[in-house]
């Protein structure tokens, strides 16, 4: 299958009508679409990333009509958060309607649902009349996409086309949280902070890290080939693969060890955590081109995007 890349709308949507997949753009990392209540083509989903079947999907929306085809019942809590963050990153997994395939929501009884925040997109998924599912386009496991060049890279020959609406603006997936039972659980941090989450519902998350709640939420994940160390002693690396490593920083920690090592990168020289979350797949894509030894870093802030990119990390090291 030849992949074609273009900025033209008329062809993802044409695709989709067919059944095929397509990749397209969103605020947070490239997804391949497929049409929400198309089962072939869903599966087909899986199929082009390897995805075990036991992962759900998230169901994406351009308008709150098309949310109603895909959950049973939306409380005034789930409402407020919709007003607040939508479009935009936020996931929210909710009692399903009985109409959503079962391959989609891997047998559960919810489903997760957002809205995502990019004119293209939104504007396809309006065009299309159904919500589509898109998980990150990318092999299953591996770095999420930022870029429709990545998804090429990546997934070139298995799909059809590639939506090109630019780089993504966050670099991270969405925040998900589980708000099919009070209090809302935190299943996944992401772009949005849950900080900011917990200010407007006016209590904490309830968030386990260490515990795989939700299928999915494996603890290898987004991870590169090549080994990603997270350490407070990158000089004992350094020595020990004679300097064939790359070097992540952040605010200029180790910007002492830039010329002792084949690759250096500062997520962000200023201390920002948005700038460090768009630069981390990037830049992650970047080393995997140069066959190092390692890949050294250290935990960013724990606060704010900081624990999106903290749980990036942690995955990828596992
Ligand atoms: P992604 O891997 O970015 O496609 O995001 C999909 C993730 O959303 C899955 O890995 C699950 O962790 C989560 N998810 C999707 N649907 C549900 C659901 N019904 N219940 C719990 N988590 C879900
Ligand atoms: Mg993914």
């Amino acid at each position: 299958m030849k992949t074609l890349i273009g900025t033209a709308l008329e062809p993802a949507l044409y695709w989709l009508k067919q059944g095929e997949v397509v990749a397209i753009p969103t605020e947070t990392v490239y997804g391949l679409a497929a049409h929400g209540f198309n089962e072939t083509a869903i599966a087909k989903v899986f199929a082009v990333k390897q995805r075990p079947r036991f992962n759900p999907l998230i169901y994406h929306v351009a308008t709150i009509e098309q949310l109603y085809q895909c959950v049973a019942a939306v409380s005034e809590d789930v409402k407020s958060l919709i007003n607040a963050f939508w479009p935009g990153p936020l996931t929210l997994v909710l009692p399903a309607k009985q109409t959503i395939p079962l391959i989609a929501r891997a047998g559960l009884p919810t489903v997760a649902v957002r809205m995502p925040k990019h004119p293209l997109t939104l504007e396809l998924i309006q065009r299309l009349e159904a919500p589509v599912v898109a998980p990150s386009a990318n092999p299953f496991g591996y770095l999420s996409p930022t870029t429709a060049q990545h998804v090429y890279k990546m997934l070139q020959g298995k799909i059809p086309y590639i939506l090109d609406g630019d780089t993504t603006h966050f670099g991270v997936e969405s925040t998900i949280i589980d708000c099919s039972q009070k209090p809302f659980r935190l299943l996944r941090p992401g772009a949005i902070e849950k900080e900011t989450l917990e200010r407007h519902l006016g209590y904490s998350l309830l968030w386990e890290t260490n515990q795989i709640k939700a299928p999915g939420m494996l603890k290898r994940h987004y991870a590169p080939h090549t080994p990603l160390i997270i350490t407070k002693e990158p000089e004992t690396f350094i020595q020990k693969y004679q300097g064939k490593v790359a070097i992540i920083d952040f605010h200029q920690r180790w910007h002492n060890l830039k010329d002792v090592v084949a690759y250096y990168k500062d997520l962000s020289p200023q201390g920002d955590l948005l700038q460090a979350a768009q630069n981390l797949f990037v830049t992650l894509h970047e080393i995997e081109t140069k066959k190092l030894q390692a890949i050294l870093t250290d935990w960013l802030p724990n606060h704010g995007l900081g624990i999106a990119i903290n749980d990036k990390l942690r995955r990828a090291a596992h």
